[in-house]
Protein backbone atom coordinates (compact mmCIF):
# COMPACT_ATOMS: atom_id res chain seq x y z
CA UNK A 1 0.00 0.00 0.00
CA UNK A 2 1.54 3.64 -1.06
CA UNK A 3 1.54 5.82 2.04
CA UNK A 4 0.74 9.95 1.47
CA UNK A 5 2.17 12.85 3.72
CA UNK A 6 -0.59 15.70 3.56
CA UNK A 7 1.04 19.15 4.96
CA UNK A 8 -1.91 20.82 5.30
CA UNK A 9 -3.75 23.73 7.88
CA UNK A 10 -6.73 24.03 6.62
CA UNK A 11 -9.01 21.80 8.22
CA UNK A 12 -11.69 20.81 5.56
CA UNK A 13 -9.19 20.59 2.91
CA UNK A 14 -7.19 17.86 4.85
CA UNK A 15 -9.93 16.57 5.84
CA UNK A 16 -11.50 16.72 1.98
CA UNK A 17 -8.11 14.89 0.66
CA UNK A 18 -7.90 12.39 3.62
CA UNK A 19 -11.03 10.43 2.63
CA UNK A 20 -10.84 10.99 -1.20
CA UNK A 21 -7.13 9.19 -0.38
CA UNK A 22 -8.04 6.61 1.78
CA UNK A 23 -11.37 5.32 -0.51
CA UNK A 24 -8.57 5.10 -3.19
CA UNK A 25 -6.89 2.65 -1.19
CA UNK A 26 -3.78 4.94 0.01
CA UNK A 27 -2.30 4.96 3.69
CA UNK A 28 -2.18 8.31 4.96
CA UNK A 29 -0.80 10.23 7.43
CA UNK A 30 -1.02 14.35 8.10
CA UNK A 31 0.50 17.23 9.77
CA UNK A 32 -1.10 20.30 10.07
CA UNK A 33 2.03 22.91 10.43
CA UNK A 34 6.01 23.00 8.04
CA UNK A 35 7.37 21.77 11.14
CA UNK A 36 5.74 18.78 11.97
CA UNK A 37 5.41 17.75 7.90
CA UNK A 38 9.23 18.23 7.65
CA UNK A 39 9.98 16.27 10.78
CA UNK A 40 8.00 13.16 9.93
CA UNK A 41 9.13 13.54 6.07
CA UNK A 42 12.90 13.15 7.33
CA UNK A 43 11.73 10.33 9.89
CA UNK A 44 8.92 8.05 7.95
CA UNK A 45 9.38 6.48 4.23
CA UNK A 46 6.76 8.18 2.42
CA UNK A 47 5.56 7.03 -1.38
CA UNK A 48 3.97 11.09 -1.92
CA UNK A 49 3.96 14.42 0.00
CA UNK A 50 1.03 16.55 -0.76
CA UNK A 51 2.77 19.86 -0.10
CA UNK A 52 0.77 23.38 0.91
CA UNK A 53 2.59 26.38 0.54
CA UNK A 54 1.14 28.72 3.13
CA UNK A 55 1.84 26.65 6.73
CA UNK A 56 2.09 27.97 10.10
CA UNK A 57 5.81 27.85 11.37
CA UNK A 58 7.59 26.54 8.27
CA UNK A 59 6.22 27.14 4.54
CA UNK A 60 5.60 24.72 1.93
CA UNK A 61 8.52 26.17 -0.25
CA UNK A 62 11.00 25.86 2.67
CA UNK A 63 9.80 22.72 3.61
CA UNK A 64 10.46 21.40 -0.03
CA UNK A 65 13.44 22.94 0.04
CA UNK A 66 15.08 21.45 3.32
CA UNK A 67 14.25 18.10 2.16
CA UNK A 68 15.55 18.06 -0.74
CA UNK A 69 18.60 19.70 0.97
CA UNK A 70 18.64 16.45 2.96
CA UNK A 71 18.96 14.22 -0.15
CA UNK A 72 15.02 13.17 0.43
CA UNK A 73 13.65 13.02 -3.00
CA UNK A 74 9.44 11.75 -2.38
CA UNK A 75 7.55 12.99 -4.77
CA UNK A 76 5.91 16.32 -3.78
CA UNK A 77 2.39 17.56 -5.11
CA UNK A 78 2.34 21.44 -4.00
CA UNK A 79 -0.89 23.24 -3.18
CA UNK A 80 -1.61 26.85 -4.17
CA UNK A 81 -4.21 29.33 -2.88
CA UNK A 82 -3.69 31.62 -6.35
CA UNK A 83 -2.50 30.34 -9.55
CA UNK A 84 0.08 33.50 -9.38
CA UNK A 85 1.85 31.38 -6.71
CA UNK A 86 2.95 28.63 -9.51
CA UNK A 87 4.79 31.07 -11.30
CA UNK A 88 6.67 31.63 -7.87
CA UNK A 89 7.49 27.66 -6.87
CA UNK A 90 8.57 26.95 -10.13
CA UNK A 91 11.25 30.18 -10.71
CA UNK A 92 12.19 29.19 -7.20
CA UNK A 93 13.28 25.71 -8.68
CA UNK A 94 12.29 23.96 -5.39
CA UNK A 95 12.75 20.75 -6.61
CA UNK A 96 8.30 20.28 -6.56
CA UNK A 97 7.11 17.51 -9.32
CA UNK A 98 3.67 19.04 -9.78
CA UNK A 99 1.60 21.99 -8.56
CA UNK A 100 -2.56 21.84 -8.27
CA UNK A 101 -3.77 25.44 -7.56
CA UNK A 102 -6.81 25.65 -5.29
CA UNK A 103 -9.56 25.08 -5.64
CA UNK A 104 -9.90 21.89 -7.52
CA UNK A 105 -11.72 18.66 -7.38
CA UNK A 106 -10.87 15.72 -5.33
CA UNK A 107 -10.48 13.69 -9.13
CA UNK A 108 -8.44 15.98 -10.57
CA UNK A 109 -6.12 15.39 -7.04
CA UNK A 110 -6.22 11.58 -7.86
CA UNK A 111 -5.25 11.51 -11.11
CA UNK A 112 -2.48 13.70 -10.30
CA UNK A 113 -1.33 11.40 -7.38
CA UNK A 114 -1.95 8.64 -9.74
CA UNK A 115 0.84 9.93 -11.99
CA UNK A 116 3.08 10.72 -9.42
CA UNK A 117 3.65 7.41 -8.10
CA UNK A 118 3.33 5.81 -11.15
CA UNK A 119 6.20 8.15 -12.89
CA UNK A 120 7.99 7.48 -9.45
CA UNK A 121 7.63 3.51 -9.98
CA UNK A 122 8.81 3.94 -13.61
CA UNK A 123 12.86 3.03 -12.89
CA UNK A 124 13.86 4.33 -16.47
CA UNK A 125 12.44 7.12 -18.50
CA UNK A 126 11.16 5.04 -21.52
CA UNK A 127 10.28 6.71 -24.67
CA UNK A 128 6.91 5.65 -25.12
CA UNK A 129 5.14 6.77 -28.06
CA UNK A 130 2.63 5.91 -29.70
CA UNK A 131 0.48 7.67 -32.94
CA UNK A 132 -2.78 5.97 -34.46
CA UNK A 133 -5.06 8.62 -36.84
CA UNK A 134 -3.84 12.29 -36.38
CA UNK A 135 -3.08 11.53 -32.42
CA UNK A 136 0.41 10.63 -30.83
CA UNK A 137 0.76 10.39 -27.21
CA UNK A 138 3.99 10.54 -24.94
CA UNK A 139 3.13 7.98 -22.17
CA UNK A 140 6.32 9.01 -20.53
CA UNK A 141 5.83 12.66 -20.62
CA UNK A 142 2.29 12.39 -20.42
CA UNK A 143 1.56 14.21 -23.29
CA UNK A 144 -1.00 14.08 -26.18
CA UNK A 145 -1.27 15.89 -29.48
CA UNK A 146 -3.64 15.81 -32.39
CA UNK A 147 -2.88 17.06 -35.51
CA UNK A 148 0.49 17.62 -33.98
CA UNK A 149 -1.62 20.29 -31.31
CA UNK A 150 -1.17 19.32 -27.54
CA UNK A 151 -4.83 19.01 -25.73
CA UNK A 152 -5.44 17.39 -22.65
CA UNK A 153 -5.61 14.19 -20.92
CA UNK A 154 -5.67 13.37 -17.46
CA UNK A 155 -3.22 10.94 -15.97
CA UNK A 156 -6.11 8.42 -15.66
CA UNK A 157 -7.39 8.94 -18.92
CA UNK A 158 -3.03 8.56 -20.16
CA UNK A 159 -3.47 5.39 -17.91
CA UNK A 160 -6.75 4.33 -19.58
CA UNK A 161 -5.70 4.70 -23.22
CA UNK A 162 -2.34 3.07 -21.96
CA UNK A 163 -3.53 -0.12 -21.05
CA UNK A 164 -6.01 -0.08 -24.21
CA UNK A 165 -3.46 0.54 -26.48
CA UNK A 166 -1.58 -2.13 -24.61
CA UNK A 167 -3.99 -4.86 -25.05
CA UNK A 168 -5.49 -3.59 -28.42
CA UNK A 169 -7.69 -5.60 -31.06
CA UNK A 170 -8.81 -7.20 -27.66
CA UNK A 171 -12.04 -6.62 -25.83
CA UNK A 172 -11.07 -6.03 -22.11
CA UNK A 173 -13.55 -6.04 -19.83
CA UNK A 174 -14.89 -3.11 -17.49
CA UNK A 175 -13.39 -5.39 -14.58
CA UNK A 176 -10.02 -5.69 -15.94
CA UNK A 177 -9.90 -2.25 -17.04
CA UNK A 178 -10.54 -1.39 -13.27
CA UNK A 179 -8.32 -3.88 -11.67
CA UNK A 180 -5.16 -2.27 -13.94
CA UNK A 181 -5.99 1.21 -14.21
CA UNK A 182 -8.02 1.91 -10.70
CA UNK A 183 -6.04 -0.90 -9.01
CA UNK A 184 -7.70 -3.89 -7.09
CA UNK A 185 -7.67 -1.99 -3.86
CA UNK A 186 -10.51 0.56 -5.44
CA UNK A 187 -13.44 0.66 -5.06
CA UNK A 188 -15.62 1.92 -8.09
CA UNK A 189 -18.54 1.30 -9.94
CA UNK A 190 -17.84 -0.96 -13.25
CA UNK A 191 -20.14 2.37 -14.83
CA UNK A 192 -17.20 4.48 -13.41
CA UNK A 193 -15.78 3.03 -16.78
CA UNK A 194 -17.97 4.18 -19.18
CA UNK A 195 -17.70 7.82 -18.23
CA UNK A 196 -13.89 7.88 -18.68
CA UNK A 197 -14.21 5.83 -21.71
CA UNK A 198 -16.80 8.61 -22.85
CA UNK A 199 -14.69 11.67 -21.41
CA UNK A 200 -11.59 9.97 -23.42
CA UNK A 201 -13.74 10.08 -27.09
CA UNK A 202 -14.32 13.14 -26.62
CA UNK A 203 -10.74 13.98 -27.01
CA UNK A 204 -9.82 11.33 -29.71
CA UNK A 205 -12.66 10.45 -31.43
CA UNK A 206 -13.69 12.83 -34.26
CA UNK A 207 -17.08 11.67 -34.84
CA UNK A 208 -18.71 10.48 -31.16
CA UNK A 209 -21.65 8.67 -33.06
CA UNK A 210 -19.31 6.57 -34.82
CA UNK A 211 -15.95 5.92 -33.10
CA UNK A 212 -13.13 4.18 -34.79
CA UNK A 213 -10.79 3.57 -31.98
CA UNK A 214 -12.11 2.91 -28.90
CA UNK A 215 -15.18 0.36 -29.50
CA UNK A 216 -17.67 -1.03 -27.52
CA UNK A 217 -18.55 -4.21 -27.22
CA UNK A 218 -22.22 -4.53 -25.24
CA UNK A 219 -22.17 -6.50 -22.22
CA UNK A 220 -18.38 -6.96 -22.15
CA UNK A 221 -16.33 -3.69 -22.53
CA UNK A 222 -14.20 -2.07 -24.52
CA UNK A 223 -11.38 -2.60 -27.41
CA UNK A 224 -8.88 -0.19 -28.89
CA UNK A 225 -8.02 -0.64 -32.44
CA UNK A 226 -6.02 1.64 -34.63
CA1 LIG B 1 -2.65 26.82 4.17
Amino acid sequence: MKKILIIEDEESILMALEDNLRLEGYEVACAVDGEQGLLMAKEQKFNLLILDIMLPKIDGLEVCKQLRKDGINTPILMLTAKSQEIDKVLGLELGADDYMTKPFSPRELLARVKALLRRAGQSRQDTDIYSFGDIEVDFARYEARKKGKLFYLTALEFDLLHFLIKHRSQVMSRDSILDEVWGRNVYVQPRTVDKHIADLRKKIEDDLSNPIHIIGVRGVGYKFIE
